[in-house]
């Protein structure tokens, strides 16, 4: 299989210019690589009716182009299951009936990363779980046995952050993102992913996964965000910020992807000819603030 490069949106709403930013970016990293380029709707969770068709169009509109046919999750819960039946088997999963409300009461365990899973679940005894299985269905959580992991990033360097006994399966049945990255990655052959870098922090404990699925980790390239003008990464309330905001005060889907260019330091106009040009190293590390209109 061709190795490829994706955009994976969440059909939750309309995209903005910094998903806009970061979905030509991910084409230009899997171009400029001779990767395919696919694309992927991550609709487990957050899908919003109609969402997904305005995106596609809005991703054509500025030139983007993906290879094949579009991939949604739902109707992907036999690929999940089966790879969380793996990791059961290998013992690496645990039933988790925690509430919300009890893991944030929990103290945490010592050595644990801010924020960790506290781990009550983790040695529940046969019939404490008994129990616990008549009063609300269970999580799947990971039996993590690292705290943190290093991946390696394109403009990041190598980073290290937390694992922990992160979600598998919510308990409402809905597969935990983490998994299904994971196992959607691999299953497309995706051997490169580009995506905005409020992900790095998640990335270690998708890469460990993978590590236990016998999955190769792919490049990753964790590109900075567009943020408003305080600062905070972009969204819909920062004014017109989508396609069809941005058109309505006179700005074309043409002037948007040029102006986005230009915030990468790349040439304007049909993405050939910022293709020709593209060199990640030169790109900026900074977000990127949205100047508005
Ligand atoms: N669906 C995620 C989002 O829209 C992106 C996940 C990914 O690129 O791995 O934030």
């Amino acid at each position: 299989m061709t190795p490829a490069g994706r955009f994976a949106p969440s059909p939750s709403g309309e995209l903005h210019v910094g998903n806009l930013r970061t979905a030509l970016l991910a084409w230009l990293f899997a171009r400029s690589t001779s990767r395919r380029f696919l694309l992927r709707v991550e609709d487990l969770d957050r899908a919003r009716a109609g969402a997904e068709a305005v995106q596609l169009r809005d991703l054509a509109a500025v030139g983007v182009a993906w290879d094949g046919e579009v991939v949604r999750q739902t109707g992907r819960g036999p690929l999940y299951a089966a790879a969380i039946a793996r990791l059961q088997d290998a013992g690496l999963t645990y039933e988790c009936f925690c509430t919300r409300r009890e893991i944030q009461e929990a103290p945490s365990a010592p050595h644990a990363p801010q924020g960790a899973y506290p781990g009550t679940c983790r040695n529940l005894g046969a019939a404490e779980r008994e129990f616990r299985r008549s009063t609300r269905p269970a999580a799947i959580r990971l039996r993590a046995d690292v705290t943190e992991y290093r991946v390696h990033d394109v403009l990041h360097g190598e980073f290290t952050g937390a694992v922990d006994d992160f979600v598998l399966r919510r308990n409402d049945g809905v597969t935990a993102y983490n998994l299904a990255v994971v196992v959607d990655d691999a299953e497309q052959g995706i051997d490169q992913v580009v995506r905005g870098d409020d992900l790095l922090p998640s990335t270690p404990r998708q890469a460990y996964l993978a590590s236990l699925l016998s999955i190769p980790s792919p490049e990753y390239a964790h590109v900075p965000l567009v943020v408003n003008s305080d600062g905070v990464r972009l969204a819909k309330r920062d004014g017109a910020v989508t396609l069809a905001d941005l058109a309505g005060v006179g700005m074309n889907a043409a002037a948007v992807r040029d102006r986005l260019l230009d915030s990468l330091g790349l040439p304007a106009g049909p993405l050939h000819r910022a293709l020709a040009v593209f060199n990640p190293d030169a790109l900026p590390r900074e977000p990127w603030v949205w100047p508005g209109t």
